[in-house]
């Protein structure tokens, strides 16, 4: 009976069918990409269940002209009927769902090849496509058989031994594509050296060979058996000898990412752990990265095999970012939790490679400074999470790496080049809280600062400000936000007549206290310049940190105690007064006006708009 293939299979399958992709070749890095897993997963049940032998693991390709087929075989673990049912009739869950997604909004061709599309990439060169496997353990052998988009067939059939064979019927070659190469020996060899070649299991290949004949000086054709990848997984080779182009398409095909790394960290240890390391800081974010969903973690060799898909212990979470392998001969196969030996190893090879990245970075930033920026863009929410995290305890090893626009042309700075510019005169490090960088340069209160020369760090993303306020200082300078400099920037005597005025006007600040409900106290600055209000906060909890919290889903009423700060060298100042003297009913309004200002100015959202508006135009009415 012919079962039909899901919805998203089915489209999938119809662009490959009708693919213009150029490079249908990858094809073949897809399918013997998953015989390869196959291996790998036979290969990982024998290290805990010994019943379990593997004999020879290999893959095979088997080109046959007279047929027009390719038949790919491996004894993996194969499949059973589910199975085939389950990953040969719906697309897997990897990155053929992220290419479904992305598919859905643009009909676009290229998107190929960026993610593994996997097993359906066969259709881009095959009319029709059987696989034949026989679980490993089992007796039973099944048939799957489709020529496109009609869907498929599961039948019982034979199978000597277990594993899989997927057999390619060709397409029939057009003027634009010549399909027949993919039965050349020489393009096989080619494509496996090309994308497969840090398979780790032999690739096989019966090719041909000219020997010379026995007491003739004739040659004859001989059929041998050849191993077409060279078996050395990348990170054992040397490194001198390894292009950039290998790392990269190593990285593509191992982790399914589309673009190159940003950096390739590859070194050996030798010590009380020897081992080698492969990693690599992806140049994007992936689209989960910020998701639980998203898994940090090393994958674990010992010699060459795998013994553990990720092993997350190998990295802090706040190098979770990082991709890679770890090959240590002193790891014993069956590594588990409870081999103490076996933990304390993979702690000191933990330790290793956290010092190996905090390195690498701490260059990167100084050396490759642009492409530092735009790592910090994708994964810096991550470094400063790790500042916050463990009460601070990881500050000094990633202070250094943090980075932030400043008043400073608004440029990328760290906390180090901010320090080397101060003058002698300031004592903190000052910054602004807004969601942009032009809100926060357009804060009232960063004007004075900026007139004295004092430079001012925009801190944009939630969360910023507890990173500082975890740090507490850098090299002992403290940070201060710039809602809270007047002690740091008014002189004894300015201070002396502020106070006074702010006592003088007592009354009136009660009655636009009142008037404005919300406010924990109204008085009178003299730390902005141009601008007539700001608003400031007294206590623990800062105005952004308000805001930080109401984006919490959990329902807390966490609540600055906000303080509307009036300039008093400001024309409104003085309105103020005169309305106290002559129209009490006036100034109420204009305090909400004021208050209202001060809200958007901050980025607060206004509870009453309607009320705003209509107070507005009262006054423009006037
Ligand atoms: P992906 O490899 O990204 O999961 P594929 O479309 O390539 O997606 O393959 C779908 C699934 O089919 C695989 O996850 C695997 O479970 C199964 N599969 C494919 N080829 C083989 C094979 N040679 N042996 C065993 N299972 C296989």
């Amino acid at each position: 009976m012919k079962k039909q293939f899901k919805t998203e299979s089915k489209k999938l399958m119809e662009l490959m069918i009708n693919s213009i992709y150029t490079n249908k070749e990858i094809f073949l890095r897809e399918i013997v990409s998953n015989a390869s897993d196959a291996l790998d997963k036979l290969n990982y049940m024998s290290l805990t269940d010994t019943s379990i032998k593997m004999d020879n693991p290999s893959i095979e390709l088997l080109p046959d002209k007279e047929n027009r087929t390719l038949t790919i075989r491996d004894n993996g673990i194969g499949m059973n009927k589910e199975e085939l049912e389950n990953n040969l009739g719906t697309i897997a869950q990897s990155g053929s769902s992220l290419f479904k997604k992305e598919n859905e909004k643009k009909e676009n061709i290229d998107i190929i090849g960026q993610f593994g599309v996997g097993f359906y990439s066969a259709f881009m060169v095959s009319k029709e496509v059987t696989v034949i496997s026989k679980k490993y353990g089992s007796d039973e052998a099944y048939t799957w058989n489709s020529k496109g988009i009609d869907g498929y067939t599961i039948e019982k059939s034979e199978k000597e031994s277990y594993g899989t064979d997927v057999i390619l019927s060709l397409k029939e070659d057009t003027e634009e594509e010549n399909y027949s190469e993919y039965l050349e020996e020489y393009t096989l060899k080619h494509l496996i050296k090309k994308y497969s070649d840090y398979i780790t299991y032999k690739i096989k290949m019966n090719c041909v060979h000219n020997h010379k004949k026995e007491d003739s000086d004739e040659y004859e054709e001989v059929i041998e058996e050849d191993v077409l990848n060279s078996l050395t997984p990348i990170w054992k080779r040397e490194k001198s000898k390894i292009k950039d182009e290998e790392y990269n398409t190593f990285f593509q095909d191992k982790f399914n990412i589309y673009e190159n790394p940003t950096k390739i960290i590859h070194f050996n240890a030798e010590g009380l752990v020897n081992f080698t390391a492969l990693l690599f800081i992806p140049s994007q974010a992936p689209y989960n990265f910020y998701t639980k969903e998203y898994k940090k973690g090393l994958e674990l060799y010992s010699n060459g095999v795998l013994i553990m898909e990720n092993c997350e212990d190998l990295l802090p979470d706040y190098y979770g970012f990082v991709k890679g392998i770890i090959d240590s001969p002193d790891l014993s196969l069956n590594i588990s939790r409870e081999n103490l030996q076996q933990d304390h190893m993979l702690k000191k090879i933990a330790k290793s490679i956290e010092n190996k990245i905090n390195r690498e970075l701490n260059d990167f930033l100084k050396n490759d400074r642009e492409n530092y920026e735009k790592f910090f863009e994708n994964f810096g929410l991550q470094l400063k999470a790790g500042i916050c995290n463990n009460f601070g305890m990881d500050k000094d090893k990633l202070e250094d790496l943090i980075i932030f626009k400043s008043s400073n042309e608004k440029k990328y700075t760290t906390f180090s080049e901010y320090i080397e510019r101060m003058d002698e005169k300031q004592e903190k490090i000052y910054y602004a809280c807004a969601d942009t960088v032009e809100k926060a340069d357009m804060l009232p209160q960063t004007e004075i600062l900026k007139d004295k020369g004092y430079e001012i760090l925009y801190l944009t993303e939630y969360g910023d400000e507890i990173v500082l306020q975890t740090m507490m200082n850098y090299k002992e300078k403290p940070f201060a936000n710039v809602s809270d400099v007047a002690n740091d920037i008014t002189s004894e005597d300015e201070k002396k007549e502020l106070e006074k005025a702010n006592k003088d006007s007592k009354k009136i600040f009660n009655i636009m206290k009142e008037a404005i409900g919300e406010v924990k106290d109204v008085k009178f600055t003299n730390t902005l310049k141009n601008h007539p209000v700001c608003l400031s906060s007294e206590g623990e909890i800062s105005i952004q940190m308000e805001k930080l919290m109401k984006a919490m889903p959990t329902d807390n009423n966490v609540k600055a105690d906000i303080i509307l700060e009036i300039n008093k060298n400001h024309p409104i100042a003085s309105k103020i007064k005169k309305l106290y003297k002559e129209d009490k009913e006036e100034l109420k309004k204009l305090s909400k006006i004021l208050y209202a200002q001060g809200r958007l100015i901050e980025g607060l959202s206004i509870d009453n708009p309607t009320e705003l508006s209509n107070l507005i135009c009262d006054e423009l009415s006037k």
